[in-house]
């Protein structure tokens, strides 16, 4: 087949295709004539498709004039204007004037054909393929007379070749087979093939066996420009479109779809099939036979990186892309009747075929008790019809139990040559599903292993796509976030975003989208994600009311297959909802300690929740701030340690309090001031109560195993009774009556050689208590700085020295810096590479 190419020797033709959206209006032209007059190669077939949309237009005439709708004259006007523009801008008066006779002359005769369709009332299918083709040649011959006239009278010589006289094609089952014999012949007789010099030739066009005009079918001017790469044994063919090239993905659903640098035929041809626009199915057939190599390339970015189709591609790429086919139905067959009994897929697929209804995909199980294949959704009643008449004995005699079909679906179809014979290729494809919460209704694999196809629910088709995109790392992975609370963590979470966002796009191919950001009162929502670099003006001018139940809707978006919701307030009202999203599938990551020291029975069902929704729930913030510590509780248990007691310190705010006092000013004066620094609460008592440390000590006994409830939980409060109520200030002012008592505990610990501090501990029996305790001056928990938090686990494997987490364990760059260590973790799980 090489050789064809090789003895085309150094006049060989080059054939060159330009889509409709290359030929939109006159700028597209110029644009065309100036790429094919910068190739320097003398012998040029150049086929145009119609300007956009025009065939579109051309084929709903047929049907209006069927229908005998009025509104005829007024398209055909519409398509005059269009193409008069395009004639008066790209030649002069004279030019402009003899090619609208023609084209008005064109303009007669179709009007008289759908005269006549109307009086029949039918739109037979030759009058279709006659009316269908007028946009080719108006097109061609527009260009052909303005590339004329721009080259001059000295320029290169440019001939308008009627493809309906060279290309004869016979319509059968399997679409238009292209007669080479006679093509061949024909386009002999015209010369052409002698010709030094531009062929310009309409697309999409031909004739029948019979000389009565046809098309290729629908995107069918691919199709012509292969089929004259063959017949004039091209050296090369040249698709010239809107795009740089075949992409992972369409584009309009994958923004972020790259192009694919060299393709196989077979490769170029499945994606094709399965859905990928850019080229016509049927396109690669003649060009494989002689191996031509076909360029996709981006009419208004010549010089882009373009794909290359090719028999021998060198890629580097194990998936080439990934499609989907939407408006598809399954057909489903079950019944123990048909196991190990011969010729019931023979049966459902000739019942199909009688019918004309085209078979997409198929699957069986290897049980043979079920077959399911998938159809075009339209085609889904009359297919179960079908199918239920021919094994209707079966169906009464009950060897086939079930006969059903599911509309509402879609195809996705994962391709690439270097799938085959490489392991783990199809779990990543459902591993990615899957954590996108996307459920596979049927698969299929070809044996050649060049595409996997899994059927969908039609509405999650988007997400799919975006979902295993990103898992074969060609674009990334995007998790949807919602931060709820941007108060004093949330604030420092979105600023450290903001600072990594690049980065982590850059270096992971991760795709951190705020797209929601909420507080109490006010909401701010975004398509795209909020721009963190300056999200608090955005958040000033364009936050609405807020609704949580709409913030949630609008975060959470079929077509981006990861949610997250990150909950940096300390409600319990937002806590309350987290059951609902984990089972909804949104992935929840949050340092408020709510949901967790909630009703025992609360807690339990977020787990149940998680399962039913697959999502994930990291709470790592919510005890040590940023600290590991429940992560490292997490390891020692689930690699068998047995964990004996749990204690520490847990709360930055009383650590610094008990750090300090050295009774030289009084307790009070020191709560006062640490209030006034901002390492309490607003209310101190909040912190001195010791219920905040009772909630994380909660939290830490479930993640033990330990069934206990906040009020089982002994806690020594600071707060003195008398002033557990009234203003933050009189709080203030009573606590000094309390400062000897204070001194008093203090002096006696010292005198045995020992320091005072806030400790909360649990054990494996299930005691939990929080208070003042009294420890060696050479405990660890004696000797931390300032808001330091430290937590000492007893177990079996740390039995005679236990572990020890001790740093920093209060603060918003802390906690914010624990919940984002979460989110990364999260996205880990969900398939990033970091
Ligand atoms: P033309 O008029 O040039 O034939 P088409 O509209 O038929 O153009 O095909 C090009 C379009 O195909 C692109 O604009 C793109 O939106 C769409 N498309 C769909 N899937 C893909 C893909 N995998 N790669 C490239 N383009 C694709
Ligand atoms: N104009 C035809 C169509 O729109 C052929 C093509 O553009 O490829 O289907
Ligand atoms: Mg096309």
């Amino acid at each position: 087949m090489q050789s064809t190419k090789s003895s085309a020797g150094a006049g060989a033709w080059v054939v060159h295709k330009f889509g409709g959206t290359s030929v939109r209006d006159a700028a597209c032209f110029r644009k065309v004539a100036g790429i094919i007059d910068g190739q320097g190669v003398p012998r040029l077939a150049v086929v145009l498709s119609a300007a956009r949309g025009v065939t579109d237009v051309l084929l709903s005439l047929v049907d209006m004039a069927a229908r005998q709708d009025p509104g005829v004259p007024a398209q055909i006007q519409a398509l005059r204007e269009r193409h008069q523009a395009i004639a008066e801008d790209l030649l002069d008066a004279a030019g402009a004037a003899s090619w609208l006779a023609r084209f008005d002359a064109d303009c007669a005769d179709v009007a008289g054909v759908l005269h006549t369709t109307s009086l029949l009332r039918s739109d037979a299918q030759n009058v279709r393929d006659l009316i269908a083709g007028y946009g080719e040649l108006w097109s061609t011959t527009l260009f052909a007379a303005f590339l004329q006239a721009r080259r001059g009278s000295g320029g290169t010589a440019l001939q308008w070749l009627d493809a309906r006289q060279c290309v004869v094609v016979e319509w059968g089952a399997l679409g238009p087979a292209v007669q080479w014999e006679q093509s061949r012949a024909r386009l002999q007789a015209s010369g052409a093939p002698q010709f030094q010099g531009t062929l310009v030739i309409p697309g999409f066009v031909a004739r029948d066996p019979r000389g009565v005009q046809t098309t290729l079918g629908r995107n069918g001017s691919d199709f012509s420009a292969s089929i004259f790469g063959a017949l004039l044994d091209a050296a090369a063919i040249h698709i010239w479109t809107d795009v740089d090239g075949v992409l992972s993905a369409d584009p309009r659903r994958v923004p972020n779809a790259q192009v694919i640098d060299q393709l196989s035929y077979s490769e170029a041809m499945e994606l094709a099939y399965f859905g990928a626009k850019v080229i016509h199915p049927q396109t690669m057939a003649p060009a494989i036979g002689r191996a031509i190599p076909i360029y996709i390339r981006n009419t208004f970015a010549p010089d882009n990186p373009c794909t290359l189709i090719c028999a021998e591609p060198n890629s580097e790429l194990m998936v080439k892309g990934i499609t989907t086919i939407e408006d598809v139905a399954l057909v489903n067959i079950e019944g123990a009747g048909m196991i190990g009994v011969p010729g019931t897929a023979h049966r459902l697929f000739g019942a199909l075929r009688e019918e004309a209804i085209s078979v997409i995909l198929i699957s069986q199980g290897s049980s043979e008790h079920s077959i399911c294949c998938a159809i075009p959704a339209r085609e889904a009643d009359r297919a179960e019809r079908v199918v239920r008449a021919a094994f209707v004995r079966e169906l009464a005699e009950g060897q086939i139990q079930s006969v059903e079909t599911v509309k509402d679906l879609a195809i996705l179809a994962v391709v690439g040559d270097g799938m085959a014979g490489t392991p783990g290729v199809s779990a990543k494809v459902f591993n990615a599903l899957g954590q996108a919460g996307i459920n596979v209704r049927a698969i299929a694999q070809g044996a050649s292993e060049r595409n996997i196809s899994v059927v969908v629910e039609g509405r999650q088709a988007t997400r799919a796509l975006r979902a295993a995109h990103a898992s074969f790392y060609l674009s990334p992975n995007t998790l949807s976030i919602g931060v709820i609370g941007p108060g004093t963590v949330g604030r420092v979470l979105l600023d450290q975003l903001a600072g990594e966002q690049a980065r982590l796009a850059r270096e992971f191919k991760l795709d951190l989208r705020v797209r929601g950001i909420m507080s109490s009162r006010r909401m701010l929502l975004s398509d795209r994600g909020v721009d963190l670099a300056n999200w608090k003006q955005q958040y000033e001018s364009g936050a609405t009311d807020g609704d949580l139940a709409r913030f949630i809707e609008h975060v959470q978006v079929d077509y981006l297959p990861h949610t997250v919701i990150i909950d940096c307030t300390a409600d319990e009202s937002v806590a309350r909802h987290y059951a609902d999203w984990l089972a909804a599938g949104i992935h929840i990551v949050t340092p408020n300690k709510k949901a967790n020291s909630a009703a025992m029975e609360y807690t339990e069902s977020l787990r149940a929740a998680r399962r039913q929704g697959g999502s994930h729930y990291l709470y790592e913030g919510t005890v040590g701030a940023g600290l590991p510590v429940i992560q490292t509780l997490r390891d020692l248990r689930e690699t068998g340690d047995e964990i004996h007691s749990i204690e520490g310190i847990f709360s930055g705010t009383l650590a610094y309090l008990f750090n300090v006092y050295d009774g030289s000013v009084p307790f009070s004066a020191i709560v006062k001031e640490a209030k006034n620094l901002g390492y309490t609460e607003p209310d101190p008592r909040d912190d001195l109560s010791g219920t905040d440390v009772a909630r994380k000590l909660i939290i830490l006994a479930r993640e033990m195993g330990l069934k206990l409830e906040l009020a089982q939980v002994k806690v020594d409060s600071l707060v003195p009774a008398e002033l557990a109520k009234g203003s933050i200030e009189s709080f203030l002012e009573g606590l000094s009556r309390h400062d000897a008592a204070m001194l008093q505990r203090y002096e006696a610990a010292r005198k045995a050689g020992k320091v005072l501090r806030f400790v909360g501990r649990v054990t494996a029996q299930g005691e939990a208590t929080v208070g003042v305790v009294e420890l060696d001056a050479k405990h660890a928990f004696a000797n931390i700085a300032l808001t330091d938090n430290v937590v000492r686990f007893a177990t079996a494997r740390y039995n005679k020295n236990p572990l020890i987490v001790q740093g920093p364990g209060a603060g918003p760059e802390v906690t914010a810096g624990g919940v984002f260590a979460d989110l990364l973790r999260l996205s880990a799980y969900l398939g990033a590479r970091m």
